[in-house]
């Protein structure tokens, strides 16, 4: 396996809207720091985004990612492409061991910035794998809701989290929602069924037998003998973390795997950072943004502490 001979400042492992946002921060800093990156962001994916402040006309993630890349090229900062596969955690320093077109490689940083997002858990709908990834289902009504408004829109769900989602776009956007349980049986009586029969919100627990589906988008279900018709689906599945690499070194995390952090971002594990959908929270890209502007500003302010305190103290 190569060695890196040098401790960095800092490696970032993720080059998503959070990680980017990092080494933007890091590289102005003038800081000493690596970013490797797998090059599956979640923001890939987004066709078209209107709820970053600076794009009047929305965005689509590809494009967000690529002026990213652009703006840290500026200052000779470039990903480089591979996977972190394993990180160990020593006095004064991080060991990680990562995956590259090279091979396997050891980097060594004082600090480590998370930026590893999470992936979305698709609904079990029949013959329709991917379908988040190919945009006939949406996941995220507070980025694209306000596109939905008055339209009739089912949300697939169950437990509190369906309930939820279900009621909180049945207050905000549409007033004819229905929740697809997908077969799953709701918990009876139901927890908020005053909310729901106040907002109308139908509750469909038949499975889903059919799909229609008409171009790029679904025509019609079929579902407990009936046809249902809408004309925007959301799931409320919830994301699976990529926050393996913190789990190995036991940091602090929600029972769905999101790592908790404190005011700058660090996680329980001292010299470990964590910004963007990793952290338990609001899956945005702005919150992302902001995580990492606070982590990268610790990491700057820290690396000026004695060596000796780093990262074991304070
Ligand atoms: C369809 C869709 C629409 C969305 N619309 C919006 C919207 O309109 N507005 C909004 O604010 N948000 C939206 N989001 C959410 C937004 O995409 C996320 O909040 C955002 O991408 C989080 O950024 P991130 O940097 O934390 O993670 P990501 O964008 O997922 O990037 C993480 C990166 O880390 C890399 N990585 C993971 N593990 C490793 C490893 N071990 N080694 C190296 N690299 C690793 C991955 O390959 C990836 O490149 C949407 C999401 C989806 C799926």
């Amino acid at each position: 396996m190569g060695s890196d001979e040098k401790l960095l400042d800092c490696l970032i492992v993720g080059g998503g809207p959070a990680g980017l946002t990092a080494a933007l921060y890091l590289a102005r800093l003038r800081r000493n720091f690596v970013l490797i990156d797998s090059g599956a962001q979640r923001a890939a994916w987004i066709p078209k985004s209107h709820n970053i402040p600076v794009f009047a006309s929305g965005i689509s993630g590809p494009d967000l990612l690529a002026r990213q890349r652009d703006t840290l090229a500026q200052y000779g900062v470039a990903p480089t492409i591979g996977t972190v596969s394993g990180l160990r955690r020593q006095p004064d320093r991080f060991v990680a061991v990562t995956e590259g077109e090279g091979g396997s490689r050891q980097i060594s940083a004082r600090y480590v910035l998370l930026a590893t997002g999470g992936v979305d858990i698709e609904p079990d709908l029949p013959d329709l794998p991917n379908a988040i990834q190919r945009g006939l289902v949406r996941y995220c009504p507070i980025c694209d809701g306000y596109e939905s408004r008055d339209r009739r829109i089912a949300v697939i769900g169950y437990g509190d989290r369906g309930l939820g989602e279900a009621i909180f776009i049945a207050r905000t956007y549409s007033r004819d929602v229905t929740l697809l349980t997908l077969g799953q049986p709701l918990e009876k009586p139901l927890r908020r069924q005053g909310e729901l029969d106040a907002l109308g919100v139908k509750v469909v627990e038949a499975p889903v037998e059919r799909l229609d589906l008409e171009g790029d988008r679904i025509a019609a279900l079929h579902a407990g003998g009936k046809e249902l018709h809408f004309d925007v689906l959301y799931s409320a599945l919830g994301l699976k973390y990529r926050s393996d690499l913190a789990l190995s070194l036991d940091a602090e995390h929600d029972p769905s795997g999101g790592l908790i952090v404190d005011g700058h971002c660090q996680t329980s594990v001292k010299g470990l950072y964590a910004a963007g959908d990793i952290v338990r929270g609001l899956d945005q890209i702005v919150v992302a943004m902001g995580h990492a502007a606070m982590a990268a500003i610790h990491i700057h302010n820290r690396c000026e502490l004695p060596t000796e305190d780093e990262p074991d103290g304070a």
